[in-house]
């Protein structure tokens, strides 16, 4: 009798929790309505550097991405106008657990678990209530060359970001930023985690564009573009980067 009861109490509970994130997928990327984005920056090494770009951090750092969103799904002809509203959090004192980057499934389960966990205690946001959450860990440039993976999780709507606490790097940065982004509405990566090079045809952003190489523009699920067969440039901002049909499928802006 126990023993049903607690399968019919952790069905209840799968049910709940599936059925959850099943409506916040069908919700988050039916683009009905703008999809609200918080951006919460942390000081990832609490140098006086970082320290004083955070503080001078605001909506307008981050607005590039909202255009790129938008000018992107005016050309797949989405009647949303602006699709994409950023907006800036208050910073968050502490680090979010690590990712157990090549870790078993079940450290990568257990990670995801604890991720929304921390992000639900630490993403409080005062204005009008995000539909995914994004945290930001700035680096100082003057102490580190290279700053680890950043990613983004679809369950939950949350992502990680490492970025260079560096106005030099801002555009960059949001190249990193709107990849997650979409990762969070079910964009998969383009590229072979191998080599980097963006996978053909799906992760160029003009994959029929003759000559094929070298591309003009990155696309953004790729993040790179491609200039020969085994070389590829890093765009230097938004203005490089196009959403590619495959992507534009993935999230739901092409049938
Ligand atoms: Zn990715």
């Amino acid at each position: 009798m126990f023993r049903a009861l607690r399968i019919f109490v952790l069905l209840t509970v799968l049910v709940i929790v599936g059925g959850g994130t099943w409506l916040t997928k069908l919700r988050t990327t039916s683009w009905e309505r703008p999809l609200r984005v918080a951006v919460f920056p942390i000081d990832a090494d609490h140098s006086a550097g970082t320290g004083r770009y955070i503080r001078a951090l605001t909506a307008d750092t981050y607005q590039p991405v909202a255009e790129f969103m938008k000018q992107e799904a005016a050309r797949y002809g989405l009647p949303l106008n602006a699709p994409v509203e950023m907006y800036v959090a208050p910073q968050i004192g502490r680090v979010p657990p690590p990712p157990p980057f090549g870790g078993n499934a079940l450290q990568v389960i257990l990670w995801s678990l604890q991720m929304r966990y921390w992000a639900w205690v630490n993403g409080k946001f005062d204005g009008p209530p995000p539909h995914a959450r994004l945290f930001i860990l700035y680096h100082d440039p003057e102490r580190v060359t290279r700053v680890s993976h950043s990613l983004g999780l679809q369950k939950g709507l949350i992502g990680v970001v490492n970025a260079f606490a560096s106005e030099g790097q801002a555009a960059e940065n949001n190249v990193v930023i709107a990849h997650e982004l979409l990762h969070t509405v079910g964009a998969t990566d383009k590229y072979d985690a191998r080599t980097n090079q963006p996978s053909f045809p799906d992760g160029y952003a003009e994959p029929e564009r003759e000559p094929l190489l070298p591309q003009e523009y990155a696309e953004i699920m790729a993040g790179r573009m491609p200039i020969s067969e085994s070389e590829a440039d890093m765009p230097r901002g938004l203005e490089q980067v196009l959403i590619g049909a495959k992507t534009a499928r993935e999230i739901n802006w092409l049938k």
